[in-house]
């Protein structure tokens, strides 16, 4: 039997996630995720397409990030017919993920036909993809609960544990059989942290051979979520007595809904006043639907705290969800305390620019910054605390104070990995494949796990073919 695995995306790099697994009698793909980054560049990489579609035999998807799904409307129009595996609740939000990916290629499409037609240039730029096309491909979508071993492929059964990274994000075990040889191969996806609030901790996996691991905090250590709860607390606390607004980029799929629940704790045991709080973006709207139906994926402190009592762990009395243009309008208009939070969560677009234009001006007010900042985003630029931020081409000045919390992210750092990678049976490990890192993380991380008792580490290149025995 002969087992070869490579990466077209994620080597070296942290986006674009695209792992192929092929035996003699089966081609596997394990996620199909867009390249994100500066936008000629990624737009280059995603329509970079060469592997048949339509050779595979089944592609299985660990979570519902766009790096990790956002490719897949491509699958059907490349004609690939076959299952594509996930949980209920990844198939849910990669639904969301991918629609709204649509509308934004849409809209760049008109802005750059317009820009085009101002220089007189021919216009050539299409979408990747319509919502056809991510019709199509959910149409494709098998859904798996966790720990329910299911054949996707002739001689390879899959089982998804728990990777609590973010709602129905899983781990993929492969056991792939040939006679009575069995190799097994534990793909890791995104592996979330322990005391995440909403989700249940990182499940440890089955025994494997192989592991095909992530790197992205390789070389970094959090915060601790415990850390997360008395910040809030103090800047909401500091905010409010100087009058001010609190304003919150944030993520729509996922920080929200964290966020939305660190408040309801705080609110329920007396640690922050009653103020108004709005979540103004529809997709955290539809998002929340989303986390609200899955509740196999919360943990027992989720159940426990609110299930029993409330209908919703992500509404309580001050939280108002606004939908429609016209009451994110009239927000402007806000007299006093209040937090809104709002995507997109790096400030590159989306309604959270409008209320920076009403809010960075004010010296009472607060900008407060929750997840990663990638360079040449707004959202970093604010983190940098320049003194003037340009938005929609006008300058602003920014005067509002600036504040950072840094123990929301939803990745392992190097530390919580190993002690994930312990809390499994590894006595059969004989290799460890490192993905989805920047090379400076999967060098640090590669000499720590071989400090720490796991000597067979390869950083995976690109393209590059790896025979597994
Ligand atoms: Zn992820």
């Amino acid at each position: 039997m002969s087992i070869t695995i490579f990466s077209q995306g994620a080597a070296g790099e942290v986006t674009g996630s695209r792992h192929f697994l092929f035996t003699d009698k089966a081609k596997v793909l394990v996620d199909c995720g867009a390249f994100q980054g500066k936008r000629e560049e990624a737009d280059r990489k995603n329509r970079q397409w060469d592997f048949d579609a339509s050779a595979l035999d089944a592609v299985v998807l660990t979570h519902a990030h766009y790096d990790h799904c956002g490719l897949i409307p491509l699958l059907p129009k490349h004609k690939y017919q076959g299952n594509i595996y996930s949980t209920a609740a990844t198939r849910d939000v990669a639904n969301l993920i991918m629609m709204d990916s649509c509308k934004i290629q849409a809209a760049d499409a008109v802005h750059l036909a317009k820009r085009a037609a101002k220089l007189g240039k021919t216009f050539d730029w299409e979408p990747l993809y319509k919502d056809t096309d991510v019709v199509e491909a959910i149409s494709q979508f098998v859904t798996l609960s966790y720990n329910r071993p299911q054949i996707i492929a002739d001689g390879i059964t899959a089982k998804f544990f728990d990777a609590g990274h973010i709602l129905g994000s899983s781990l993929i075990h492969m056991t792939i059989k040939d006679g009575d040889k069995t190799v097994r191969v534990l793909y890791s996806g995104d592996l979330g942290r322990n005391d995440e609030p909403i989700l249940k901790d990182p499940q440890p996996a089955d025994p494997a051979e192989y592991i095909v691991l992530e790197s992205t905090y390789g070389d970094r250590l959090h915060e601790g979520k415990k850390d997360v709860m008395p910040e809030l607390a103090k800047i909401v606390n500091e905010t409010v007595s100087r009058g001010g607004k609190i304003i919150i980029p944030a993520f729509a799929v996922g920080r929200t809904q964290e966020l939305v629940f660190y408040l309801h704790l705080l609110h329920d045991q007396n640690l922050i006043p009653s103020i108004p709080i709005f979540v103004d973006s529809p997709m955290a709207v539809n998002a929340t639907s989303i986390y609200k139906l899955h509740q196999e994926c919360y943990d027992e402190e989720t159940h426990e705290a609110f299930t029993k009592h409330h209908d919703n762990p992500f509404g309580f009395n001050d939280v108002r969800y606004v939908d429609s243009v016209e009451e994110s309008k009239k927000l402007n208009e806000l007299k006093g305390p209040a937090m809104i939070i709002s995507a997109s969560g790096m400030c590159e677009s989306g309604r959270i620019l409008h209320h920076l234009i009403n809010n960075v001006g004010d010296e009472r007010n607060t900008i407060l910054l929750v997840g990663y900042m990638a360079e040449y985003t707004l959202g970093r630029r604010i983190k940098n605390r320049e003194k003037q931020i340009k938005i929609f081409g006008d300058m602003y000045d920014l005067k509002a104070h600036v504040e950072e919390i840094n123990g929301l992210s939803g990745h392992a750092d190097y530390k919580e990995m190993l002690a994930y990678l312990k809390s499994m049976d590894t006595s059969a490990l004989k290799k460890i494949f490192l993905v989805h890192g920047d090379p400076e993380a999967q060098v640090a991380f590669k000499k720590f796990l071989m400090d720490n008792g796991f000597p067979n580490v390869v950083i995976v290149e690109k393209n590059k073919k790896y025979t597994l025995d």
